[in-house]
């Protein structure tokens, strides 16, 4: 069996970008692919322990948003699942079945779970009185993709959280698609530092089941689009499914207005990676880091004890703070070393702790994103976390300077193409994104091998020109690039 290599990447990240994003995600030791499982990988402890942190600040707010976390099986009957005709046609070819006694409903592993948490709504809410109810839970789907797959981007198994909920009005519902759209925003752009485009689907390419689908649409380095959490308009379609009623103020028996929401950690886990990363490796925004900080000291036979016991001393210190944090003690591998390790792993800063710093009472903290050195002194240990807070300014900042400079306007399709050809994304006057404009979106799907992403959701953008590709009078500003 072959050993991972430890040495640093190969590639530069602008010159070939899915080489370095395959070789930074082994080499940094995020995910194994060696069990040789098409779709289905091995998420090692460092990947693990970023995705925890995800996790938490997701979960956080939702929780302050007023959802309560739950758990579902992951298998759904049959029955169940092909219960709403549109998402039994949209789904059905990604299920995977599970073998069961021929005298036992048939289960399938859960590709998503609207056919879950629809028909215990029923159960749970009886009358306005039980209503809203938001309720999330995360864990794995399972979809039998056909499409190829790359680690944490396109996986027969992916790691999310899905929120499900369900309201008395259409206008609250469509409230919580807006406040959907507030979290990805709170988290994965204020957070995580990715920034997004909040993009209304068009019809042909909306969620199977839903009457409007919200996409976040997040740009990869080689100028790709890939979407992030989407949120999903339900209206009735689903409750009608499956008779989840209610009794509303008027003791007038209705069906409930449900919304779905789901941000997909693992692949949110590949846009940092993506967006944050450069030549020298991974670089994790600091509230999300596994570890904030490394420790290497630095020393030789004659001074080492000395070292050691002045790191004792700055350890103590740190445990008082809420920070993350690890002493590299490894004797077989010298400082250099480490250092390239690290900073391949993408923590935020080191100390370097040698004859020196403990000679002068000063020490040396090295910052992954900027690559400088500066001299700190031990009470200034306390401000660590203010500068990871400036840290993960600096990784937001240059993300959304890069996102910017990737949308260009194009009145005619010769623009497009070189817009497409160059990474953009291209911001064009549309016809439709009704079932009337599918055929200009075929059209487009054909000659540039790009995709009409949709209309910008949460800014009304007005066309006062001609559709790029029919030349009808336009009803919208789309957007449109080639994506994952
Ligand atoms: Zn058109």
């Amino acid at each position: 069996m072959k050993k991972q290599s430890q040495e640093g990447l190969t590639v530069k990240k602008s010159e070939n970008f899915s080489e370095w994003y395959s070789q930074i995600i082994q080499k940094a030791e995020i995910v194994d692919l060696r069990l040789g499982t098409k779709g289905f990988i091995i998420i090692r402890p460092f990947g693990a322990l970023a995705m925890e942190n995800m996790y938490g600040i997701y979960e956080k707010e939702l929780q302050r948003n007023g959802h309560k976390p739950v758990i579902m099986p992951s298998v759904i009957p049959e029955s169940n699942l092909k219960k709403e005709s549109s998402h039994v046609k949209g789904f059905t070819p990604e299920v995977f079945w599970l073998e069961t006694d021929k005298d036992d409903e048939k289960l399938a592993l859960r590709p998503t779970s609207e056919t879950v948490f629809t028909p215990m709504f029923s159960y749970w809410i009886r009358s306005h009185k039980d209503l809203p109810l938001k309720l999330y839970q995360k864990g794995s789907v399972f979809r039998y993709d056909t499409k190829s797959t790359r680690p944490l981007i396109r996986g027969r198994e992916f790691n999310w959280i899905e929120a499900h909920n369900a309201f008395a009005t259409k206008e609250e519902a469509e409230a919580q698609v807006i406040e959907d759209i507030k979290m990805t925003e709170t988290v994965m752009h204020g957070k995580f530092g990715i920034p997004f485009l909040a993009m209304k689907r068009p019809q042909w390419d909306k969620f199977a089941g839903a009457e409007y689908t919200i996409g976040s649409d997040v740009v990869m380095p080689d100028g790709k689009l890939i979407q992030q959490p989407s949120t999903h308009y339900m209206g009735q379609i689903f409750s009608r499914a499956f008779e989840a009623t209610f009794t509303d103020k008027n003791e007038k028996e209705e069906y409930l207005y449900t919304t779905a929401y789901g941000p997909a950690i693992s692949r949110i886990l590949a846009s940092v990676i993506s967006t944050h990363g450069d030549d020298k490796g991974l670089v994790f925004p600091y509230c999300i880091a596994p570890l904030n900080l490394v420790i290497v000291p630095i020393y030789n036979k004659k001074n080492k004890e000395k070292v050691l016991k002045y790191i004792d001393k700055i350890e103590n210190k740190l445990k008082l703070m809420e920070l993350k944090f690890e002493v590299d003690g490894r004797d077989d591998y010298s400082p250099g070393w480490k250092f390239n390790e690290w900073e391949l792993k993408g923590v935020p800063f080191r100390l370097e702790i040698g004859e020196r710093e403990v000679k002068n009472k000063k020490l040396t903290l090295f910052i992954r994103d900027s690559g400088e050195k500066i001299n700190i002194s031990v009470s200034e240990l306390k401000n660590l976390n203010k500068l990871g807070k400036e840290f993960d300014d600096r990784l937001l900042k240059n993300s959304e300077k890069l996102m910017r400079g990737r949308i260009v306007n194009c009145k005619t399709k010769k623009e497009l193409e070189k817009a497409m050809k160059d990474g953009k994304i291209a911001r064009v006057d549309w016809c439709s994104i009704n079932e009337e404009g599918f055929g200009c979106a075929e059209k487009i799907e054909k000659d540039v091998l790009a995709e009409v992403r949709g209309t910008l959701a949460n800014k009304k953008e007005k066309s006062k020109g001609k559709c790029i590709v029919c030349g009808k009078p336009a009803k919208e500003i789309v957007y449109i690039a080639k994506s994952y």
